[in-house]
Formats: structure tokens, C-alpha cells, sequence
């Protein structure tokens, strides 16, 4: 079997490519981990007949560290996130909160980067205090930088100063704020209360928007500022969510799964239940959490697969017609193969040769039920240990686990 070199070179044949608008059937050339423009001299060839290649998705809001935390059971809607999150903090003292809580927080940070990765998610806005586990090398999942961030206008104790945040981020760098995340006047307010302190601007990006009104979102599509819509969360916490299209049609929208204190288990979730709401198709909805969460998060070439792009991908089954119609119904354990920068994460056991030829060593594993290879660095036991439906496969005694043989299977 060939060993690619260092940097490996790789060619996805015969699948549909998904482009912004369009499927190539072109193959796909993979050069130091981006989209090449033209093919190597030498490449590793993967057949893909039958499958669809995706851009990474992207994930416009989540709190890494807090993915193990068990949500807070509740009877009825909040009427705002402030109330939540009083009620929130007696739940920090229960017992099976508390150990969670006792893990590193470098840690807990990899698993909610983790569990992004497992389902297609190979960038993540994080909105929280940065942390050093952050600029790790093998961190799981690509992250916006140098972005400005606050918490909340009701939670200012918590968080970078509002007006001293937003000032100190550059107009080309994202700058987030949760606002408007109830039903009440409270929420209602929030959009003209930001206004006023002139922290409205076109890198504005407003986490959940529930309470906006009208003339709110109007005011919104005026400056060119973006909303983060997080209906599985919105739905949970407060029993409503945001009526998307107009926010949508201005090129202001974009989706994010928010943390499992509230959201979904992950963005493909999130994109099922942004779906069941019925107010955008499944192109407009890929959209989102492709080439839209780019632009809105000053991404640059990420979330297409267009050249030079990050050669950051996952690959489905072609179920014929639109493509991203290929993504519904399918969960995380469906995703054949998850690749960040041009290497193999996470994938199905036929993919066995891949990971070798690239070097990378691997750990079977189920997820879900279903048996998939892991690269090695994202199968500590620690971190594999917070994933429910992750699990590893116990080897049995004298048995070497051999690629070869899963390739015949
Ligand atoms: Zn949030």
C-alpha cells in the first residue's frame, strides 16, 4: 500500500461536490490541506460513486465547555434567558452537575468540539472566555478568532463590558452578543437598548433574537448586522422561536445549535429542526451553515469548497435530487467520512486505507450503533467517556486490530 508524503495530496473521484448553488462532478483535489485548484502530479485516490461531499458545516453559536452539562428540567417556557438562568444556578449544585463540572475545563472544551466534528461541524463560533486548549494544534474543530464578545445586556456582570467590547473589535471581526432571547418586554427592548449604546453595526452578530420585533429586524437589515438563529433552544428554554424569512431573504441569518444545556444534540439536529419549522427550504437552511455563516462570521473561503478553501468536509450518501436534501433524515451516525483539513477524522471502516494511507492512526469505535474508525488523538478515554452514543470497541485478548481486514468487509 502507498504512504502519502508529509503532505499528502488527495483526489475525491467521481462524487458530487457541493458548491455554493451547484454539484460538480468534477474530481476534487486536496493540496496541504485546502481545495486545489488544479490536480497533483501524484494524489491518493478515493472513489466516492454514489456519495456527496459537503463543506464542513458551521456552527454560528455554542458554549464548548458546557456540552456534558445535564439540561435543566423545567415545566413551562422561561419568559426571558435571565430567568433561566437564576433557575439555573441551584441546578449547578446537583450532584451529577457538579461532577461534570470537576472535569478540566480544557477538556470539556475538546468534547464540545468533539461532539461539533462527529456531526459534520468543522467550525465553531465559541462564546465564552478564550481558553489555551483553544490554540492546541489537534483541537477538534476550526474556531473564529478575533472576534469581540459579550455575554448578555441583562447579565452585564458576566463577560467583556458591552460599549468597551464592541469598541475594541475591528469592523472586519465578528462581534456577538446574546440579545432579545425571550418572549417579554424585557427581550422586546433589547434591540433599541443596543442601538442606543451604538453597538449596532454591520459585525453585529445577535445571538437567538426571539423578541425582536418588525421594525427591530428592520432596523437590523438596515445596518447589515446578522442574527443567529437557534430554534432547537429557543423552542426549549421558551417555548417560541424567530420567524426567519425576512432576516433570511436580507442576507442577516445564519443558524447555531447554541450549547445541549439548551439546544440540540448538534447542528444536524438543529438543521432538521430548523426544517420541521417550514419557513425555509433545505438549500436556503445549508446555506446558513455554509457560505452565509462565512460571510456573516468573516470566515473568508471557509464553508465552500471552492480553491484554496480549508479542504475541511464530510461525505454523505447521494439520495438523488437537491442535495441538501440528502441531509435530511440522516443523523450523525450516517456521515460516512468527516475530514478536516484534508485528513480523515472520523469515518466508516471502509474507509480504512485513507486514514493509513494518510499515516493517521486509528481506534475503532461505535457511534450510535454503528461501527466507525477514529484518529487516535480523538479517542482518549477521558474525552470519548463524555460522549453518550461514542464508545470504544474492546479489543479482544491477542488480537491486533489489522485495516486490512475491515477494507474486505
Ligand atoms: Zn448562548
Amino acid at each position: 500500500m502507498d504512504t502519502l508524503p508529509p503532505t499528502p495530496s488527495v483526489s475525491l473521484q467521481r462524487a458530487g461536490i457541493v458548491l455554493p448553488g451547484s454539484v460538480s462532478r468534477a474530481p476534487l483535489s486536496i493540496r496541504e490541506g485546502r481545495v486545489a485548484s488544479s490536480p497533483a502530479s501524484w494524489a491518493y485516490r478515493v472513489d466516492l460513486r454514489g456519495h456527496l461531499v459537503f463543506p464542513g458545516l458551521i456552527n454560528a453559536h455554542d458554549h464548548l465547555h458546557v456540552n456534558a452539562v445535564p439540561p435543566l428540567a423545567h415545566d413551562a417556557p422561561f419568559a426571558n434567558s435571565y430567568a433561566w438562568i437564576e433557575a439555573f444556578q441551584s441546578h449547578f449544585e446537583q450532584a451529577t452537575v457538579a461532577a461534570v463540572l470537576r472535569h478540566p475545563k480544557a477538556l470539556r472544551m475538546r468534547h464540545g468540539a468533539l461532539k461539533n466534528l462527529l456531526a459534520g461541524t468543522t467550525c465553531v463560533a465559541h462564546h465564552d472566555p478564550w481558553h489555551p486548549v483553544l490554540d492546541a494544534a489537534d483541537f477538534p474543530v476550526a474556531l473564529v478568532r478575533g472576534h469581540g464578545w459579550s455575554y448578555a445586556l441583562g447579565w452585564p456582570s458576566y463577560g467583556p463590558p458591552v460599549k468597551d467590547s464592541f469598541a475594541a473589535t475591528p469592523p472586519d471581526k465578528p462581534w456577538m452578543i446574546h440579545l432579545a432571547e425571550g418572549t417579554d418586554e424585557a427581550a422586546q427592548s433589547e434591540l433599541s437598548l443596543l442601538d442606543q449604546l451604538g453597538c449596532l453595526a454591520a459585525n453585529s452578530v445577535l445571538i437567538h433574537g426571539v423578541g425582536l420585533h418588525e421594525r427591530d429586524i428592520e432596523r437590523i437589515v438596515e445596518v447589515g448586522a446578522s442574527v443567529v438563529w437557534c430554534p432547537s433552544s429557543n423552542l426549549n428554554l421558551l417555548g417560541a422561536t424567530l420567524e426567519p424569512r425576512r432576516l433570511h431573504a436580507a442576507g442577516c441569518l445564519t443558524l447555531g445549535t447554541d450549547s445541549r444545556l439548551s439546544g440540540a444534540r448538534d447542528l444536524l439536529e438543529e438543521l432538521h429542526v430548523a426544517m420541521a419549522q417550514g419557513e425555509l427550504s433545505s438549500a436556503q437552511l445549508l446555506a446558513l451553515v455554509t457560505t452565509e455563516a462565512s460571510r456573516l462570521l468573516r470566515l473568508g473561503s471557509r464553508g465552500s469548497l471552492m480553491p484554496g478553501a480549508p479542504a475541511d468536509m464530510f461525505i454523505v450518501e447521494d439520495k438523488g435530487g437537491a442535495a441538501a436534501d440528502s441531509l435530511l433524515g440522516i443523523d450523525r451516525s450516517n456521515i460516512r467520512a468527516v475530514v478536516r483539513e484534508g485528513l480523515p477524522r472520523i469515518a466508516d471502516p471502509d474507509f480504512a486505507e485513507w486514514f493509513d494511507a494518510a499515516g493517521i492512526d486509528v481506534v475503532p469505535v461505535m457511534l450510535d450503533g454503528r461501527p466507525k474508525l477514529i484518529a487516535r488523538e480523538l479517542a482518549e478515554p477521558a474525552l470519548m467517556a463524555m460522549e453518550p452514543g461514542l464508545e470504544a470497541v474492546p479489543a479482544r485478548p491477542g488480537q491486533v486490530y489489522d485495516l486490512r481486514m475491515e477494507v474486505q468487509q
